[in-house]
């Protein structure tokens, strides 16, 4: 098997089993090459077999197995070709994600690790799912952000590795949760700018590397 199929498998398995989808919900891919492999379309992710990951091909999006690819395989495809630094795409409805989204808010950073580790995150207004508006729309902030967030719809992650996707994703999701909790108790606390800007500086390059190492 290789090494893209395995970490596939891998990373389909954790998304469901840390709740970010729910049945057939969310899609993954994986760059090798010229070369994208995504999930299936209708498929629960546990249960896609090694050789039913649909290989599509980056540059003419020309779909190479038989089997019907995600439909959300334009904005896969968007991320590969704007993004020649990544290696993954992730998308995912994660419910406190797409709760607070859902209001029209952003996530507020409320705990280290969060601004720390994710730059900035890009928000877009509702648009049908698999649709070119929102492929395009997704095409135009992905250069700029590793994480965009879809208004009651999703998420959606890059990054160079798909251990560092799932990361972004898993952050973003405990960030909306954290944010949820804190409304929900009173008003929180956000960091200020200034507080954020700090945590980057100090944080640099090791701590977030070591966050990334260090995460499940
Ligand atoms: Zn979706």
């Amino acid at each position: 098997m290789s090494q893209v199929i395995e970490q596939l498998k891998q990373y389909a398995n954790k998304i469901v089993d840390t709740g970010l989808v729910v049945g057939a919900g969310g899609n993954l891919s994986m760059r090798d090459g010229n070369i994208m492999y995504l999930s299936p379309s209708g498929f629960d992710l546990k249960e896609i077999e090694d050789h039913q990951w649909v290989r599509v091909h980056i540059e003419t999006g020309e779909v190479l197995d038989d089997l019907k690819p995600s439909s959300e395989i334009l904005m896969h495809l968007e991320c590969f070709r704007k993004r020649p630094d990544i290696t993954a795409v992730l998308h995912a409805h994660p419910s406190y994600s797409v709760g607070v989204s859902s209001t029209g808010q952003t996530i507020p950073p409320l705990f280290p690790d969060y601004p720390a580790m994710v730059k900035s995150v890009a928000y877009l207004e509702y648009m049908i799912p698999t649709t070119h508006v929102l492929a395009d729309a997704v095409a135009e902030v992905i250069e700029e952000n590793d994480v965009v967030v879809m208004r009651n719809h999703g998420v959606l992650t890059v990054g160079k590795t798909m251990k560092e996707a799932f990361f972004f994703m898993q952050l973003v999701e405990e960030s909306a949760k954290v944010f949820t909790i804190s409304r929900t108790v009173g008003n929180p606390r956000i960091l200020t700018d200034e507080e954020v800007e700090d945590l980057r500086n100090l944080s640099s390059e090791k701590y977030r590397q070591k966050l990334l190492k260090d995460a499940k």
